[in-house]
């Protein structure tokens, strides 16, 4: 008889494959294992190893506007996987031999790419060149983490198929007027990357202030806010209007302040791409879920 297989290990990965990106479950063990998947509601699904839990029974927390997350139920002969999806997607799976044995599910991040795929994107990387903006007590200035973000933010949307463009290169440092002259006439959305900065070296968190000429976008920084803050685990700042944004008019504009950088604690937090990483992915699912919900509403 076949040794009963252990789970040793749990992870979620978006990956691409040709030209499609996929949010995918991996479950590792230590022998091949009987693998049964169903669908209990349309956004639950479920997966039934016969196996042994060897592993941190804990939930995975995912949320990458796909997967929300992954519970675990162990049984006498089975274990049971919860995978909640924001999403109606179906899993494939992959069961790959080997040390470890690896179960693969996949599920397509398609309904994103409808979402987004086409749209246009202007993402402003606030400060550049000789204008550092706020530094913090140690070195990082708010300038290089403004570019770091949007860097991510880029890259995520136009994995998407989302034709993005920048207001500034890394070294430049254009003026409001200039970054504004380059949001073209289709534009679906305006994102700009700042931190904020006190005197005040206590303050910190995280903050998103909306275009007040812009309908709903109060709302908008709402829901981005809520998702930034569930992910990186700061303290919120609250939203609110930001003046500047008002001259972009019906222009659904934001500005994201992921951190005080002249707090210590915040300033640290940058120093961690996965920091940057998440808020970027947290500000991409959360815009798309406002406006699919907001569509849904008109309908
Ligand atoms: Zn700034």
């Amino acid at each position: 008889m076949a040794p009963r297989a252990h789970l040793t290990n749990l992870y979620s990965k978006i990956k691409e494959e040709g030209g499609e990106q996929f949010s995918t479950v991996t479950i590792e063990a230590t022998a091949p294992a009987e693998v049964k998947i169903s669908y209990p509601a349309p956004t639950l699904c479920q997966v039934q190893v016969r196996a042994v839990l060897t592993m941190d029974p804990g939930p995975l927390y995912v949320q990458d506007g796909i997967i929300k997350g992954v519970t675990i139920a162990s049984g006498e002969e089975l274990v049971t996987f919860k995978i909640d999806l924001d999403e109606e997607v179906q899993a494939r799976l992959t069961c790959t031999e080997g040390m470890p044995y690896r179960i693969g599910l996949s599920f397509s991040r398609r309904p994103l790419q409808d979402f987004y795929q086409g749209r246009v994107i202007v993402v402003d990387p606030g400060h550049g060149g000789s204008d550092t903006g706020q530094r913090g007590p140690v070195n990082l200035l708010e300038r290089d983490m403004a570019w770091k973000t949007a860097g991510y933010l880029a890259g995520i949307l136009e994995g998407l198929q989302a034709r993005v463009v920048m207001t500034r290169s890394q070294d430049e440092n254009p003026s409001w007027c200039e970054r504004l002259a380059k949001v073209p006439a289709d534009a679906f959305c305006f994102i700009s990357l700042h931190e904020y900065g006190s005197r005040d070296t206590s303050i910190r968190g995280t903050a998103v202030l909306y275009n007040p000429a812009s309908p709903g976008n109060k709302e908008l920084a709402e829901a981005v806010l809520a998702r930034i803050v569930a992910r990186v685990k700061t303290p919120s700042r609250g939203t609110g209007p930001a003046a500047e944004l008002a001259q972009l008019e019906q222009l659904p504009a934001l500005r994201l302040e992921p951190v005080a950088i002249t707090n210590w604690v915040d300033e640290g937090l940058l120093r961690n791409p996965y920091f940057h990483q998440k808020t970027a992915l947290a500000t991409v699912v959360a815009i798309k879920q406002y406006f699919r919900q907001r569509g849904q509403e008109h309908d």
